[in-house]
């Protein structure tokens, strides 16, 4: 084990921090939010067990803070060999999720945001489940630790944006629960997809996630939208095998909207922060669907059900127009050398080979 840095061992002895930290313990006391999932190429499918929130905040508070300014506060129990490059790079993911859906307009998503960087042993210790990423109510998420020392590994930086953006969520009222868990990873996943894609990095996460999405069918669809709802359903589809394939179709189906209603990504990143808001506000979700998307959601799933079933085993008409367009390849793409996550998705159905 990786021995925790002096610095960290400073910060417990103070006594403001006793305050501090019982003030973080009461305010969260009172914040009623949901936490979600993202997987990683160690644990595709997969998720927290239901009773696993307490463990998740005692895991978070155990870990000493090591970095702090307006935007996040890191906290880790391991020494982080790139600390600066790394908290840069979280600093400009969080300002990607912020700026795509111009949540600067609403003071309550621009507060810090906790980064817990566990070991696997304190992982393990608190709440004894490998996992991605983990987003904590609206304060925090939680990841590996070493899965964010390698700099070009977008797997870990998807899960960056996926993770920040349920905590922003939570933070305008539309957290898991308010919106359906279809929506609410779907939202997750494709802001994290941006990030990887404006940043040009490697293709590892779009090259997973397309391999995924390429199998998926019409009844997939119909699936997610009648029972991929409440945030308990997230375990329910781990436990089935299917957790994976329900939050990235989410995703898919969002880029659908999004080129049905906006014809563009940033215009509908933008809509999609003014329908979080007032979502949060009215709680109405069939109302502000329609009202900012311009069609009920469930003439949306009809289409979108559609659109699934006329592109089963046609990944480059199903890609066309969205994140995963070109994918997936098949050649190994830069940084996709990872074989136990090619094995966990050659499960039948097999989609037809891609020419390219
Ligand atoms: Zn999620």
């Amino acid at each position: 084990m990786i021995p925790r840095t002096k610095v960290s061992r400073r910060s417990f002895s103070f006594p403001i921090y006793r305050l501090v930290l019982l003030a973080f313990v009461l305010a969260i006391l009172y914040i009623n939010c949901s936490y979600s999932w993202a997987q990683n190429s160690r644990t595709f499918d997969d998720a927290p067990p239901q009773n696993n929130i307490p463990p998740l905040k005692q895991l978070i508070d155990s870990l000493p803070i090591v970095y702090r300014s307006p935007y996040i506060e890191v906290r880790s129990d391991v020494v982080i060999p790139n600390l600066q490059e790394l908290t840069e790079k979280l600093t400009e993911v969080i300002s990607i999720d912020i700026r795509l859906q111009q949540l600067a307009r609403f003071p309550q998503a621009c507060r810090q945001i906790i980064v817990a960087l566990a070991s696997d042993q304190a992982a393990n210790h608190y709440i004894n489940h490998a996992f991605g990423g983990l987003a904590f109510k609206n304060l925090a998420f939680a990841a590996h630790a070493k899965g964010f020392f390698g700099r070009d590994d977008s797997y870990n930086w998807y899960v960056a944006g996926h993770e920040f953006e349920h905590v922003l969520m939570a933070r305008l009222g539309a957290s898991g629960g308010i919106l359906p868990a279809y929506l609410s990873e779907g939202i997750a996943c494709c802001v994290g997809i941006h990030y990887v894609l404006e940043s040009q990095m490697g293709s590892k996460a779009l090259q997973s996630q397309a391999l995924k999405l390429a199998q998926a069918r019409a009844s997939d669809a119909v699936d997610i939208f009648q029972n991929y709802v409440r945030p308990q359903d997230l375990a329910i589809f781990r436990d089935q095998g299917k957790g994976f394939l329900a939050e990235h179709l989410g995703g898919l189906f969002i880029q659908f909207l999004a080129n049905r209603t906006c014809g563009s990504p940033e215009n509908f990143f933008i809509q999609w922060g003014n329908f979080a808001f007032e979502l949060g506000q009215t709680k109405d979700l069939n109302r502000e669907f329609k009202k900012h998307f311009g069609i009920s959601l469930e003439k949306a799933q009809q289409d979108f059900t559609k659109y699934i079933n006329e592109t089963e085993n046609n990944p480059q008409a199903r890609f066309a127009n969205t994140a995963y367009a070109g994918y997936p390849k098949t050649k190994p793409v830069k940084d996709y050398d990872d074989k136990t996550m090619h094995d966990q998705y050659s499960y039948p159905p097999q989609p037809r080979p891609v020419e390219r």
